[in-house]
């Protein structure tokens, strides 16, 4: 595909996704019969609904009330002192928004969705619990019923997320299929979906499934770059030379990039290397994986030798997803984001860095943005870093703890 700059990016928006969900040859609606009127429905719904005055109004009023919206964007100057180079490092306190990550932006605008279609009920997968979370906070708030789907596996090992949906008033419905985790999980979703959709909407965990989710998802998510343009041109009186974020499905990522790809500002999507280059051992999806299709839409997708998704691993449950989403497999081909990866122990001494420099403990996810931005700082010497801090550490402190202590190997200062 040809290679695209900044400024071929001026009316992205209105050409990206084409009106069947496509971002070049990536994205689409494969599905069985059954469930395309129930994505036509959402479609539509979302190309008028949320073009309107009320709704747009009634968003802003709940990102400022109840996310406590704007997050801010902070100069982390102690951090980059000690790495030493001039370049300043940047954070996006995604962290700050209600339930402590980035998940909330797109499932409040989907659930206000849900209210103006008249649903009564919000469906959903989660892994790591965090999405399921971010649904049964937005269901209570609306009044509305909600169902969780959970493979056993992540039941079993997620059991404060598991307490959080039941204390909001979700119903944690356990999957049993296959390995009992995410996958099975999103299956039983759109299942649960198809005989339901007359009273119930569907919300995908990330920019990820059949059209119109990856590109509803992103725009509920730019919030995250519109106001960080906006903060950090007040701050500093000029654009960050680079932008980076975590990349698991890809909403935290493109919710920062997408406003700023028609400016002169160099962006990186991380992927998470895990454990090493072998397919089981990282879940880096654009990095390794070939092109196919799972769960409803073709993308970069990590597969074994016969084409089946692969198992994906990485120490941050919520990057580990074998495929990405198909707006990120475009922006790649085309040049205008560049692909990076972390391993494990990159992001955990990042994520010790944070605590002990800055007093934020940062979710393992984000520490994956904040290694790649002491990368850049290092290998660039001037110039401004901006990372996309998506959410807290505190659902991570008791793993890491147990398994890597204070952060002893890591000489910290
Ligand atoms: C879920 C999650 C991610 C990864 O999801 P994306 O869709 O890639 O943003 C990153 N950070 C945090 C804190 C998460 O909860």
């Amino acid at each position: 595909m040809e290679k695209k700059t900044y400024r071929d990016f001026d009316t992205y928006l209105k050409e990206f996704p084409d009106e069947n969900g496509y971002f070049g040859r990536y994205g689409g609606r494969f599905l069985p019969d059954e469930l395309i009127p129930a994505f036509e429905e959402i479609t539509n719904a979302y190309e008028t609904i949320c073009q309107s005055a009320q709704f747009i109004n009634e968003l802003r009023r709940i990102r400022r009330e109840f996310q406590g919206r704007p997050t801010p964007v902070y100069h982390c100057e102690r951090l980059s002192n000690i790495v030493g180079s001039h370049c300043q490092i940047y954070v996006k306190r995604e962290d700050l928004n209600h339930t402590g990550a980035h998940k909330l932006n797109h499932c409040m605008g989907e659930g206000l969705l849900a209210k103006y279609m008249g649903k009564k009920k919000l469906i959903a997968e989660t892994g790591a619990g965090q999405h399921g979370v971010a649904i049964a906070t937005a269901a209570a708030y609306f009044g509305m019923e909600c169902d969780v789907y959970m493979g056993v596996v992540d039941i079993a090992k997620q059991a404060p997320n598991v307490t959080r949906m039941k204390l909001l008033g979700a119903r944690v419905v356990p999957v049993s299929d296959g390995a009992g985790t995410l996958k099975e999980a999103v299956d039983a979703a759109f299942n649960a979906y198809l005989n339901e959709y007359h009273d119930a909407i569907y919300c995908i965990g990330s920019v990820l499934g059949p059209h119109p989710f990856p590109k509803m998802v992103r725009d509920f998510q730019a919030v995250i770059g519109i106001e960080a343009k906006e903060q950090f041109t007040e701050m500093t009186g000029h654009l960050p030379d680079a932008i980076c974020a975590s990349v698991g499905g890809g909403s935290n990522s493109a919710g920062l990039f997408i406003p700023f790809l028609s400016s002169p500002v160099d962006i990186y999507g991380v992927e998470p290397l895990g454990r090493g280059e072998k397919i089981g051992d990282n879940a880096a999806s654009i990095t390794y994986g070939k092109v196919g299709r799972l769960h409803g839409f073709e993308s970069y997708l990590l597969q074994d030798e016969d084409g089946n998704a692969a198992p994906a691993y990485s120490i941050a449950s919520g990057l580990d997803y074998p495929g990405v989403g198909p707006e990120h497999a475009y922006l790649h081909d085309v040049g205008r984001v560049q692909y990076v990866t972390v391993s494990d122990d990159e992001a955990m001494e990042a994520f010790y860095m944070l605590c002990r420099y800055e007093g934020i403990i940062p979710a393992i996810e984000s520490s994956h943005a904040v290694a790649y931005a002491i990368r850049y700082a290092k290998e660039h010497k001037t110039g401004s870093i901006l990372a996309s801090l998506s959410g807290r550490g505190d659902k991570d402190i008791d793993y890491v703890v147990d398994n890597l202590g204070l952060g002893e190997k890591y000489n910290l200062k």
